[in-house]
């Protein structure tokens, strides 16, 4: 079921996998009809991670970035709609001969390329797989057919996992099997037999339950894992470790270990480091929150919230995030004075209308109060409009994002964005991906990425207006980075605050958990020295 771990779960298992020599890529199946994710409410979908050649995939992907330690591309997030779509243009080709083009096998099949282009794009040894979904209904139906004719192609070179949930029902209070061996007869009778059961539960699992569910599901004992409920999702590598999952699986494809392995020491000391970091950084991230739950924002926002963890850690601090509700600011002084309990405030990516104005006091507070403030694409952009009205006196400065007809669109839209909103062409037609950045010598953002040319991850149709270039520059505005032809406003500092950066990329996309992003690292610094006023962390907040 949703939310039950797969995603983690292969990650962690290609970690595992690494650690023993093999080169690891992992795939993303979503079996909905969308394209892409791209179009999808934040709060329906969570959050859009952006791939490096601009996809916009599944979060899932950025779990497989963060736990492989490498970028996956495109090829590796795969939709029903994605599927079709091509099946459906090679048709229109004629790229099957005149053939009658059925959903099976010509469904399958296109699977399985994409599959297979994915591994060879990465040259790896093993490419994990994840179906979504749930065994047993229609949705991904094609994609498990694809696995079986896959595993009947060679029957060694195909290991299939099934994530499964054991309920331990509050009344009863033992841990149920029933449900996974259910699940197994149903992947049974789609031509699957699972070699692995991950049994996803709030605690571990014992030694009776592991011998049931191995008995009725055809299967070794010592290939029951027992998947209980950790602090953070880190230490999942670690835990599987623990029951020789990954030497389990080399097994299976009849491999072992390889001389000069890298092994899990990296990992390991990069638990010990999350485990035994225990003062805390306060970082507050204010968005349009009205009515979103606390499990829909650590959806939406889950690269943000990693990319600040990860810095934490690289300090040794546990991370303390609160989600800020923008609306307040716009009425309410007393909440905004608030702002100067948290080492630092975040604005990230965002759209629309709604809850801008409550943004952009909270930007002239933390300006004003030189509290650390990193805004992300939106959040740049705001802070320039915050600044173009409250210090360069530019009344009513705006984003053409907000308000077409105001006299000063110091954001506007970026010229070739023009034609896909006249046309209504929202798919895929932002700005997206990794572009090029140079940054001035003199700014703190070169002062933490150590280097002048950088790369990263964009996704917006909105820009800095360069009309105004000039005035807000001699009202104060550093133009910290900018495309290498100088005609994209990258990124915008305050010189004279101990940390004020907004970026228009996404640099949370990027981060990895083993050494943080440099410009969060940065960040983060800012805000343990503007106030070393040490808060001790209670782990029952980390999520
Ligand atoms: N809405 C803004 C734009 O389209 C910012 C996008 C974002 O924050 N990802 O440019």
């Amino acid at each position: 079921m949703s939310g039950v771990g797969k995603g983690i779960a292969s990650a962690s298992i290609g970690r595992l996998l690494q650690a023993k020599g093999y080169r690891v890529t992992a795939i993303k199946i979503d079996p909905y009809i969308n394209v892409d994710a791209g179009t999808m409410n934040p709060t329906e979908h969570g959050e859009v991670f952006v791939t490096e050649d601009g996809d916009e995939t599944d979060q899932d992907i950025g779990n497989y970035e963060r736990f492989l330690n490498t970028n996956i591309y495109s090829i590796n997030y795969m939709t029903t709609g994605r599927v079709y779509q091509s099946v459906i243009e090679r048709e229109r080709n004629l790229e099957y001969g005149g053939k009658c083009v059925e959903v099976v096998p010509h469904i399958p099949e296109e699977i399985i390329n994409r599959i297979t282009k994915a591994g060879k794009k990465a040259d790896a040894d093993i490419t994990m797989v994840e179906v979504g979904g749930t065994v047993g209904e229609y949705q991904n139906m094609l994609f498990l057919e694809a696995a079986r004719m896959m595993k009947m192609e060679n029957m060694s070179d195909v290991v299939f996992v099934l994530v499964s949930y054991l309920p331990i029902p509050s009344k009863i209070g033992e841990m149920k099997t029933k449900p996974t061996q259910y699940a197994i007869r149903t992947l049974n009778s789609a031509g699957i037999q699972p070699d692995f059961v991950i049994c996803r539960a709030d605690l571990a699992i014992d030694d009776v339950r592991k011998k049931k569910i191995a008995i009725n599901g055809n299967m070794f004992k010592d290939h029951i894992i027992s998947a209980p409920d950790i602090d953070h999702i880190y230490e999942v590598p670690l835990n599987f470790e623990k029951e020789k999952l990954g030497d389990l699986i080399l097994k299976q494809f009849g491999w072992s270990e390889r001389y000069n392995a890298p092994g899990m020491k990296d990992w390991r000391e990069l638990v010990d480091r999350i485990n035994t970091s225990t003062d805390e950084v306060r970082i507050g991230i204010v968005g349009k929150y009205f009515n979103s739950g606390d499990f829909v924002l650590s959806d939406s926002y889950i690269s943000v919230i990693e990319a600040v963890k990860h810095a934490a850690w690289h300090h040794g601090r546990q991370a303390k995030i609160d989600w800020l509700d923008a609306g307040a600011y716009e009425t309410d002084e007393i909440k905004l004075a608030e702002l100067k309990n948290y080492h630092g405030i975040i604005v990230p990516g965002g759209f629309g209308v709604r809850g801008i104005e409550g943004k952009i006091k909270a930007i002239q507070y933390v300006r004003e109060n030189k509290i650390p403030y990193l805004g992300l694409c939106y959040g740049m952009q705001l802070a320039t409009i915050e600044f173009a009205r409250n210090v360069a006196g530019i009344n009513g400065a705006t984003s053409t994002e907000v308000d077409e007809n105001a006299p000063h669109q110091v954001i506007h839209l970026m010229s070739d964005q023009v034609k896909n909103i006249e046309e209504s062409n929202y798919g895929s037609t932002m700005r997206l991906g990794a572009y090029p950045c140079v940054l001035s010598l003199d700014s703190h953002s070169y002062g933490a990425y150590g280097e002048t040319n950088i790369s990263e991850r964009h996704r917006h149709r909105y820009e800095f207006n360069n009309d105004y270039r000039e005035q807000l520059q001699s009202a104060g505005l550093r133009i910290a980075g900018t495309s290498p032809d100088n005609r994209l406003v990258e990124i915008i500092e305050l010189p004279d605050h101990p940390f004020f950066v907004g970026v228009q990329f996404h640099p949370e996309f990027k981060s990895r958990p083993i050494n943080g992003h440099p410009l969060f690292n940065s960040f983060i610094e800012a805000g343990i020295n503007k106030k070393d006023n040490l808060f001790s962390y209670d782990k029952s907040d980390q999520k």
